[in-house]
């Protein structure tokens, strides 16, 4: 028969990984995609989505056009690889022969990161760091707050997804209340990082268009945390005990536990790679992409997984057909929407150096800017996260 490619994770990885390999060889090559859930809410733009610029389900996508081209798509979890064997097993107790595998199943939460929380506790002070049902409850609640309420985020510590992704949010809480008129809302940000992305626009950003409402505080000041009690709504730390009608709390984060399970992983709970093709140093039949592996000077977005998929899709058909591997490259841009057309973006491209996916340019958006180029920025995100959907689900 033709070679088998298994993908484990359906997400922006994964899906890019899957939707190339059918498009460039589909019929060379027999395609499986392993996935949990039966639809995928984008984490990205789910902050726009808490921000009303984007209903949930504008944000939510399946497989059907992936398994029309011919991708066999099943949906279980996968629990276990046998890297002997080349098999993936399932949760129903099915296996899965693979030749090639691409394991991506982007980040688990490690909940007690944060003294007093626990993933219990996410059903009162939701993450949202996982697109789906966490990200309603957040916006249920953030839409029932009332004018003086003050909502406390703890952000992670490095690495973790998306990093302009907690003030991206912040910034859209802040919109929905200054939308509401209210005046004395406040949101608290107890940040375990001395610094963070795109931290003097953001800052500027909020001082323009939120006056006053939004406080950040790092871990000098602050101290660390002690405790979350999320049922009482109270974020303890060193020198304060803060109190918020709405808690959210965004653990520290590793690659998701299949990859753990496989021995994919090193010390730092995240999947080594070859700069080359994406190859798992580990194993040279497995592949690992997207925010479960260590990508250098990439951060973990969802640009950055769908550049690293089609550098592993080439490198796969390389190896199982006559397709010829390309020298690898990479790009990533983040843009973060601060308040109604105004949007800042950072971004690089990137090639292997020393064994490492290094930043050979890179740009950023510049305070003071012409408001022109902020709703410009906006416009560009909107047509991304169109062209990216497409790339993933077909
Ligand atoms: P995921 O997209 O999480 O996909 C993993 C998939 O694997 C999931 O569907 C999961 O169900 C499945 N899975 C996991 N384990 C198993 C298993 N054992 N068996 C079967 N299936 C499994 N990125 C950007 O580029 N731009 C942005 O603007 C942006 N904004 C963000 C905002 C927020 C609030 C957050 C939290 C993230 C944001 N990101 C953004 C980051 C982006 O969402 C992630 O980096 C991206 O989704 C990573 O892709 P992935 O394929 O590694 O993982």
């Amino acid at each position: 028969g033709k070679p088998k490619v298994v993908v484990i994770g359906g997400g922006a990885g994964g899906g890019t990984v899957a939707h190339q390999l059918a498009s460039d060889a589909g019929d060379a090559l027999d395609i499986t995609l392993i996935e949990q859930n039966e639809e995928y809410t984008t984490c990205f733009f789910s902050n726009l989505y808490l921000g009303n610029f984007r209903t949930f389900d504008s944000i939510t996508h399946n497989w059907d056009a992936l398994t029309a081209m011919g991708v066999k798509k099943v949906t279980g979890k996968a629990t276990g690889i046998d890297t002997s064997a080349k098999t993936v097993q399932l949760d129903d107790g099915s296996t899965h022969a693979y030749d090639r595998l691409v394991v991506a199943p982007g980040i688990d939460l490690i909940y007690d990161s944060v003294p007093g929380y626990s993933e219990a506790d996410s059903e009162i002070a939701p993450h949202a760091w996982q697109a789906g049902p966490q990200t309603k409850l957040l916006k249920e609640k953030l839409d029932a707050l009332e004018d003086g309420d003050q909502i406390v985020m703890v952000p992670p510590p490095n690495p973790y997804r998306c990093p302009p992704g907690p003030y991206e949010r912040v910034s859209m809480m802040a919109h929905v209340l200054k939308e509401k008129g209210f005046r004395e809302a406040r949101i608290v940000i107890l940040d375990p990082k001395p610094k963070f992305s795109k931290q003097g626009l953001f800052s500027e950003g909020w001082e323009k268009e939120y006056p006053g409402m939004v406080e950040w505080i790092g871990p000098d000041i602050h101290g660390g945390i002690k405790n979350v009690d999320a049922k009482a709504g109270t974020v303890e730390t060193d020198f304060d005990t803060f109190e918020g009608a709405l808690l959210n709390i965004v653990p520290a984060q590793k690659a998701g536990e299949i990859a753990t399970a496989a021995g994919l992983t090193d010390d730092s709970g995240f999947c080594p790679i070859d700069a080359e093709s994406m190859r798992s140093t580990m194993d040279e039949n497995i592949f690992v992409i997207g925010d479960a592996c260590i990508a250098g000077d990439m951060p973990k977005s969802a640009f950055s997984a769908n550049s690293q998929a089609k550098v592993a899709a080439n490198a796969i058909r390389a190896d199982l057909t006559d397709a010829r591997k390309f020298p690898a490259r990479y790009a990533n841009t983040c843009w973060s929407l601060i308040a109604t057309d105004n949007d800042v973006k950072v971004g690089a491209q990137y090639a292997p150096a020393d064994g490492k996916i290094t930043s050979t340019a890179s740009f950023i958006s510049q305070t003071g800017e012409d408001p022109a180029i902020r709703a410009a920025n906006y416009d560009e995100s909107v047509a991304w996260y169109e062209a990216i959907t497409k790339d993933i689900f077909g």
